[in-house]
C-alpha cells in the first residue's frame, strides 16, 4: 500500500477584509495555477477566529451577485446571517452549513447575525466556492441551510467524523451536491489517527481548522489546506486532542474556467452577459 502525500500546501499569510465582517485569507482562487490542485473547488476564504466588539450595526458585506457556481459557508464561531433573491436565507450557528447554489444568478448579503453583533465575541468561518458543470451553470438557484445537530456523526474513538455532503463509511451527509463531492469534518477529542482512502479520480484537500496535525512526519496548523496526491491509496493524519479539519473531496470538472469577481463561467462572453444581466437586475433584487 502506498501512502498518500501532501503535494501542495495551500496557505496565504496576506489577509483582507470582505466588507467589514470577514477578515480572510484566500487560500486559493480561480484563474491561478493553484486550481490544478483544487478543481472543482474554485476558492476558499478562511476567516480565523477574531474578536469583535458589541455593535448595534451588523458587520458584513452588503448586496452583491453570484453566478455559475455555489458558495458553501461553514460557521465555526459566531453566527452568520444571509438573505438571497431566490428567497433563501437564515442564520447559521457554529457547526452549521449554508449551501447556496447561485447557478443562473442571485444577489445576496452576508452579515454577522443581529444577536451576535449586539453581544460581540469570537467569530470564525470558512467559505468555499464549488464549481458547477457547464450544463448546470444557468439552472435554478437553490438554498440549503443545515444546522450542526442535523449532521450525522461516525464515531471512530479518538475522533468523530461529521458527514456534511456525499458519504463517509456508508453514512450520507444531508447537503445535496451537483457533481460527485464528499465533505466531512473530523474532530479529535483525544490524540489519535484518522485514516482515509483517497479516490484516484477525486481531488482531496485536508483543511486544518484548529489544533495541530501530522502527516508523513510533517506538522501542520490552522489556515492551511493540504492538497493530497491521487496516486497513493491511504491517507493517515494524526491529530492532537482538540484538532479539527475539513476534508474536501470532489471530482474535477474538466471544462474551461472564466472568472470575473463574483461570476465563474466557461467563456468571456458568458462573463460579459453576467455583468449585463446583473446591471439589468436580472439576477433578482433584495
Ligand atoms: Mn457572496
Amino acid at each position: 500500500m502506498s501512502e498518500t502525500k501532501v503535494v501542495k500546501v495551500l496557505k496565504n499569510s496576506r489577509k483582507h477584509w470582505v466588507g467589514d465582517g470577514f477578515y480572510v485569507s484566500t487560500l486559493w482562487s480561480p484563474g491561478t495555477s493553484l486550481y490544478d490542485y483544487t478543481n472543482p473547488f474554485l476558492l476558499l476564504d478562511f476567516a480565523a477566529p477574531m474578536n469583535f466588539t458589541p455593535t448595534s450595526k451588523r458587520r458584513g458585506v452588503g448586496v452583491h451577485p453570484h453566478r455559475g457556481f455555489e458558495t458553501v459557508t461553514f460557521a465555526m464561531k459566531g453566527e452568520v446571517e444571509h438573505r438571497d433573491s431566490s428567497g433563501g436565507g437564515g442564520v447559521i450557528y457554529p457547526g452549521g452549513v449554508q449551501w447556496m447554489t447561485a447557478a443562473s444568478g442571485v444577489v445576496h448579503d452576508e452579515f454577522h447575525s443581529e444577536d451576535f453583533s449586539k453581544k460581540g465575541g469570537e467569530f470564525s468561518m470558512v467559505q468555499l466556492w464549488v464549481n458547477l458543470p457547464a450544463e448546470l451553470k444557468m439552472s435554478e438557484p437553490k438554498y440549503q441551510g443545515v444546522e450542526d445537530s442535523s449532521f450525522p456523526r461516525v464515531n471512530e474513538g479518538s475522533h468523530k467524523v461529521k458527514v456534511i455532503a456525499g458519504e463517509y463509511e456508508s453514512t450520507e451527509g444531508p447537503c445535496s451536491t451537483h457533481s460527485p463531492i464528499n465533505i466531512f469534518e473530523v474532530s479529535f477529542s483525544e490524540n489519535g489517527t484518522f485514516q482515509y482512502i483517497c479516490s484516484d479520480s477525486m481531488t482531496t484537500i485536508a483543511l486544518i481548522i484548529d489544533g495541530e496535525v501530522n502527516i508523513s512526519n510533517q506538522n501542520y496548523g490552522p489556515e492551511q489546506g493540504l492538497a493530497l496526491s491521487k496516486d497513493g491509496d491511504r491517507f493517515e493524519i494524526t491529530g492532537v486532542a482538540g484538532s479539527k479539519l475539513l476534508i474536501l473531496s470532489g471530482e474535477p470538472i474538466d471544462e474551461p474556467v472564466a472568472s470575473y469577481g463574483p461570476f465563474v463561467m466557461n467563456t468571456k462572453e458568458e462573463l460579459v452577459q453576467a455583468v449585463e444581466d446583473f446591471n439589468a437586475s436580472r439576477m433578482g433584487n433584495l
